[in-house]
């Protein structure tokens, strides 16, 4: 399972580091914020017993449930003038734009390398890439990438958190026979699999459940029933004091409403600032609509950033996915 040469790339690339920073995207999913603490772990626990190396994770906005994770109150997102790291880790990222106002220590750095998953990842903006498009989870590459018997509870605990979030608790088809073997392995490392997966992927608070149940209501079946779609404006979010991590399960719901076979979720993060999140149950390729909207992804799991009224977006989108319906 684990390629020798990929190991090195990691082992080698932080060896002649001194100053290492880590990244993953904007708004960190549970795969982005375990594979950067995953990673954060490994190499303090491994590669830095005396502290000579300086390791910095960027990261904003860790959603809350994800903060019992070692070292969650590490990351940091507070950016210097002049600052240049020997080597910045990407991970969980298609591209450099999504990595915030982190991208600037990225553009600086010496050396850049990239763990990911994302078919939609063309490589070209980092320097060494490692990139496995079948795999579920950036964790779950990260895996592959390490070396197991440097695995540390910690570190397997956010690997697992990520892979439990990207499989959507092992039930999407990016779920293989290697994902369960490593997410074995993982638990035998001492992983308490129900804290993880009921304490960060089912646990809900009351208004995150009301807010779930307000746009099952409110949400259409369009283009014939192939296509749900709900939204929430940015004045019902504010109304309800929500932010982008309260509203993780709404895409899942939608997508199992039987006879569909595309899911959007559409919310206003900033007045006319949209974020379009896509799922399709395997005929479309919403990667390939993400993309041409600007975003990124995988065949059943995308998204994009738009700019612009809701209804325009909606518009738009709907164009698109007709489209690809037909072609199929
Ligand atoms: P979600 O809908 O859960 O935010 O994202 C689903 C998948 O699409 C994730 O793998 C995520 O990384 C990717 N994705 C979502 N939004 C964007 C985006 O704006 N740009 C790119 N490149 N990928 C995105
Ligand atoms: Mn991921």
């Amino acid at each position: 399972m684990r390629s020798e040469q990929e190991s090195r790339i990691l082992e080698e690339a932080v060896a002649q580091a001194d100053s290492i920073a880590i990244a993953g995207h904007i708004r960190p999913d549970g795969d982005c914020v375990g594979a950067c603490l995953g990673l954060y772990n490994y190499l303090q626990e491994n590669f830095n017993a005396s502290f000579e190396k300086e390791i910095t994770v960027y990261m904003k906005d860790i959603p809350e449930t994800f903060l019992f994770l070692k070292n969650s109150g590490k990351p940091i997102w507070e950016f210097e003038e002049e600052k240049q790291y020997d080597l910045f880790i990407v991970l969980d990222c298609s591209s450099g734009d999504r990595l915030g106002e982190a991208a600037k220590y990225f553009r600086s750095a010496k050396h850049t390398l990239c763990f990911d998953h994302h078919i939609s990842n063309s490589g070209h903006f980092t320097e060494k890439l490692v990139l496995y498009p079948d795999y579920s989870s950036t964790c779950e590459v990260l895996f592959t990438c390490m070396c197991e018997e440097k695995i540390s509870l910690s570190t397997a605990e956010a690997l697992y958190l990520g892979i439990v979030h990207d499989t959507g608790v092992f039930k999407h088809s990016n779920t293989l026979e290697q994902t369960m073997c490593i997410a074995g392995k993982l638990l035998s490392k001492g992983v308490d699999s129900s804290k993880v997966i009921d304490g960060t992927f089912y646990e809900k608070t009351y208004i995150e459940n009301q807010i779930l149940g307000r746009c099952l209501m409110e949400s259409m079946l369009l283009l014939e029933g192939k296509v749900i779609l709900s939204y929430l404006n940015y004045k019902t979010m504010r109304l309800y004091n929500v932010d982008p991590s309260n509203l993780s399960g709404i895409i899942d719901q939608l997508r199992v409403t039987k006879g569909v076979e595309v899911a959007v979720f559409i919310y206003e993060v900033q007045p006319q600032n949209l974020k379009v999140s896509l799922r399709s149950n395997g005929k479309v390729d919403v990667s390939k609509t993400a993309v041409f909207f600007g975003g990124g992804g995988h065949r059943e799991a995308a998204g994009y950033d738009v700019h612009g009224f809701m209804h325009d977006a909606i518009n738009n989108l709907l164009v698109g996915l007709s489209h690809q319906l037909e072609e199929e």
